[in-house]
């Protein structure tokens, strides 16, 4: 019985197994594979990963703070991989640990409109702002990166493109030389992707981010990848203002799909792991 597996830490939270076994149940695959979820701290990291294809394990999501650590122990990086600089899905096959980035296309694939052409705000500079930046930049969107600590941005600006900016008080005339270029106003961006943590553990978003409630404007796609309450502060205020709003359940989900495609070989039944996932 083929075994997968999500690996985090903490991973309890983890939306996968639900969505991962209900598409395995509507693919028909439910009575052969199953998915669980696994705790590891990143000192026991590697060890269980190289023990898992012995164990059974056709492959496995990797989540926060892993994937950084998965790229580098993989024998078989893809490319996408290498060049954002994590790894959210493994597969185990011959005698090799395949790791690939799933977490970029399923970011493109949740998009309502190709981001194209279009002047788009990340915010955060951590792993999933790397996954965001790649997407966006190979898909020709005109990218800007705010991040709370200015130099993480400046770094992954330098590394995978786009400019850095420095919102509110920083930056601009008078701001040090070398310092981020001023944010321009909220709604000049037709894209807005949050990737931060802010607004997890019921803190506001607008006092930890550069953004006001009552600024965005009713063309704009504003993303947040974080899913903790449901639909996110930032969110509930953009859709008030009539933007379109893709939450972090449905980037999970594209995410998702293409990790099981890797696996399986099979499409995945996408509205199963919708409702799994939001359940
Ligand atoms: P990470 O590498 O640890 O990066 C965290 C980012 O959040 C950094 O930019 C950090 O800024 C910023 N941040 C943390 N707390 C903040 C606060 N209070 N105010 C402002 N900025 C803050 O984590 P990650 O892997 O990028 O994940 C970030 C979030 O995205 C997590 O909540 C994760 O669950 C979610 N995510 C969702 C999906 C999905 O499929 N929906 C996929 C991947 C990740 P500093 O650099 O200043 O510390």
């Amino acid at each position: 019985m083929p075994r997968l597996a999500v690996i985090g830490h903490p991973v309890a939270h983890s939306r996968s197994p639900a969505m991962q076994n209900a598409a395995l149940a509507a693919l028909g695959l439910g009575g052969n594979w199953a998915y669980e979820a696994i705790d590891v701290a990143p000192e026991g990291f590697e060890d269980r990963v190289r023990a898992m294809a012995a164990e059974g394990f056709a492959g496995a999501n990797v989540t926060v703070p892993h994937k950084e650590a998965a790229l580098a122990l993989a024998d078989a990086p893809s490319e996408v991989a290498r060049e954002i600089g994590a790894a959210n899905t493994l597969a185990f096959a011959d005698e090799q640990i395949h790791a690939h980035n799933t977490d970029a296309d399923g970011f493109l694939a949740a998009l309502p409109a190709s981001p194209r052409g279009r002047r788009a705000l990340v915010l955060g500079a951590g792993g999933a702002a790397r996954a965001v930046v790649w997407a966006l930049e190979r898909e020709g969107a005109v990218v800007e990166v705010w991040n709370r600590t200015a130099g993480r941005a400046e770094r992954l600006c330098a590394e995978l493109g786009g400019a850095s900016v420095a919102g509110r008080d920083h930056g601009g005339a008078g701001a040090p030389r070398g310092a981020p270029a001023a944010m321009p106003h909220q709604p000049a961006y037709e894209l807005i992707v949050n990737t931060t943590a802010a607004g997890l553990k019921s803190e506001d978003p607008f006092t930890a981010l550069p953004l006001d409630r009552d600024g965005f404007a009713s063309e704009q796609i504003v993303i947040d990848l974080v899913y903790g309450e449901r639909p996110s502060a930032l969110l509930a205020a953009a859709e008030a203002s009539g933007a379109t709003v893709v939450d972090g359940i449905e980037v999970l989900v594209q995410q998702g799909a293409l990790s099981l495609r890797i696996w399986t070989g099979r499409e995945a039944p996408l509205e199963v792991m919708r409702v799994a996932a939001r359940t």
